[in-house]
């Protein structure tokens, strides 16, 4: 049965499809108001809308919902669109703006005045809430709720032509202030505000509110299927009151509203992650910690795990937090088929086969990537010095301990098997430099006796003269807390970890890394996912971890 994996709001369009409702068609839109960078949370709706029209074959607009001049901003709008286009969805035609509207939106007021469903009030916010009291009790009528339609015509105009300041006046409609919704409390249609708007420039001084802008731009845009979050459920009467009472064809966008994305140890408000921008807590919107689109591409995030996680995790009705180890586990599948293996050592220390020839070097055959067939194969240099893990030899080490230690052997990646033979200290009884020897016919693939020797461990290694120096850089969680924002007492802030960034500076990758490009995605051997950073240079590369191999959060 089919239908049992079909979403909710698949459900809807099946049945609205089946009803002919608006002629058949399927048109979403993503609306993201450009006051920061989009998050995860914003990765899901952008999904959500633009496969739905995919499914369907219907469309999905981009609009951005440019209503406040004061928080919106082109570098904004240009980073979203960025970011749509990298998770791998367009947009029908030019992107959009509500700000397109704001001509027609004012008509429509005018329009609503006219009808006696609009006045203006000269109260203050404060004043205004405070009449609205509680959904419990009925609210207080404005003073100024029965002005005539001639005295509101001419006072909207005047808010329009700047003769008034900031909170002065507000246009309202007339709705029901004893309504137990509250969003029907004569709500705010329109604001003065005396700010430059990144596209509108200074032509206006008033703006319309998201409630009134809205539902009439899905209207202007066709749009049938608005999708947005659950705490919009309450506001969808008065969506439908402006619709109706404005527009008078038997076409109608309906508001639907699904659950959110919550995702744990991290905060996903813009107005949160730009504090953390302003403040410095991160490096910028795009810092590798940060939950934003830009962040986890810059951490080495792939387009297809985001649209991946987004899938899993499917639309819900109700809130809910999702594990950001979730998440994590969708870039290591991904990244376990696509991402080549490299050696790359974090933790440095000097391994030297002393029965190998000095002057000898030689290039060593390994697969690119043993899970995609295609992958083929390259050459690593090796010679008599290496580098090693330091966490990869123990002097007194437990039996169980299949890696370098003295009287034991173990398999260099790709190489050959060494007998470990001692440990060589400085005065403080630091280790400088480990020596073994190596059997020069136990070469991989060889196919000798002594390379089908059985032996319990491999180690990764690069070849000291021939390796890169390279900088790494580690990232834990950015909050010590699951619900960081979940505090009523306590700021977010306050939960922020001291230590979610390592640097590493003395890592050594190997030579074939030189041509790595930022977004570049690499499996270190053992250690886990890495991608080429965009600070990184010739001759300074810089690798983000992106996750460690295995999840080390889990029990
Ligand atoms: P924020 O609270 O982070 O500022 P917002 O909802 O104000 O988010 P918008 O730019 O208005 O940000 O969001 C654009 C679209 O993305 C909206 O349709 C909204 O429903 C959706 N969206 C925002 N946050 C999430 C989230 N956490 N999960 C799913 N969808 C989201
Ligand atoms: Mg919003
Ligand atoms: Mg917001």
């Amino acid at each position: 049965n089919e239908s049992k994996s079909l979403n909710f709001i698949q459900q809807i369009i099946e049945e609205d499809l089946k009803n002919n409702v608006n002629d058949g068609r399927v048109h979403t839109r993503f609306p993201p108001e450009p006051n920061g960078y989009l998050h995860i949370g914003h990765a899901k709706s952008i999904c959500l809308n633009f496969s739905l029209a995919q499914q369907y074959q219907g469309k999905c607009n981009l609009r951005f919902d440019d209503t406040n001049p004061v928080k919106e901003d082109t570098e904004y709008v240009n980073s979203i669109m960025e970011d749509i286009k990298w998770l791998g969805f367009q947009w029908d035609g030019e992107p959009l703006y509500t700000s397109n509207y704001f001509d027609q939106l004012y008509e429509w007021a005018v329009k609503l005045i006219q009808d006696g469903k609009a006045y203006i009030d000269d109260q203050t916010a404060e004043q205004i809430s405070e009449q609205k009291k509680s959904p419990s009790e009925a609210g207080i009528e404005s003073p100024y709720r029965s002005r005539s339609v001639a005295e509101n015509l001419d006072l909207f105009e005047r808010m329009k032509n700047g003769e008034f300041k900031d909170g002065e006046k507000v246009l309202r409609a007339k709705i029901d202030m004893a309504s137990p919704n509250m969003h029907m409390r004569d709500p705010i249609m329109y604001r003065i505000m005396h700010a430059t708007h990144h596209r509108t420039g200074d032509k206006w001084c008033i703006y319309p509110m998201y409630d009134y802008a809205h539902g009439e731009s899905d209207y202007i845009e066709g749009i049938t299927h608005s999708i947005c979050t659950l705490e919009f459920e309450v506001h969808r009467p008065l969506y439908e009151w402006f619709v109706k009472n404005l527009t008078n064809t038997d076409y109608r966008p309906k508001q639907r509203e699904f659950a959110r994305l919550n995702l744990s140890y991290t905060v996903m408000s813009k107005r949160k992650l730009l504090e953390l921008v302003t403040d410095h807590h991160v490096n910028g919107w795009d810092d590798p910690r940060m939950p934003t689109v830009s962040g986890l591409r810059r951490r080495g995030f792939t387009p297809a795990s985001i649209r991946n996680f987004a899938d899993i995790i499917g639309v819900a009705k109700r809130n809910n937090v999702i594990d950001v180890s979730l998440l994590e586990h969708c870039v290591r599948e991904d990244l376990n088929k696509t991402a080549p293996r490299v050696m790359g050592v974090l933790n440095p220390v000097k391994l030297i086969i002393v029965n190998y020839p000095e002057d000898k070097e030689e290039f060593l055959n390994i697969e690119n990537n043993p899970e995609d067939l295609e992958s083929g194969s390259r050459e690593i240099p090796f010679s008599r010095e290496l580098f090693i893990e330091r966490e990869d030899f123990m002097e007194d080490a437990p039996r169980k301990f299949f890696r370098m230690t003295p009287g034991r052997e173990v398999r260099l990646k790709a190489g050959y098997i060494v007998m470990c033979e001692k440990a060589v200290k400085d005065a403080d009884g630091t280790i400088t430099e480990i020596h073994c020897t190596y059997d020069p016919k136990s070469k991989s693939g060889s196919g000798t006796e002594e390379c089908k020797r059985k032996v319990k461990g491999t180690l990764h290694w690069v070849s000291a003269k021939h390796a890169l120096k390279a900088e790494v850089r580690l990232y834990d969680r950015l909050f010590n807390d699951e619900a960081p924002d979940g505090h009523k007492e306590t700021d977010f802030k306050e939960f922020i970890n001291l230590d979610s960034l390592s640097i590493l500076d003395t890592c050594y990758v190997e030579p074939s890394l030189q041509t790595a490009k930022p977004e570049d995605h690499f499996q270190f051997q053992r250690i886990g996912y890495f991608s080429l950073d965009k600070d990184s240079s010739a001759e300074k590369l810089i690798f983000n971890r992106t996750v460690s191999l295995k999840d080390s959060w889990a029990k």
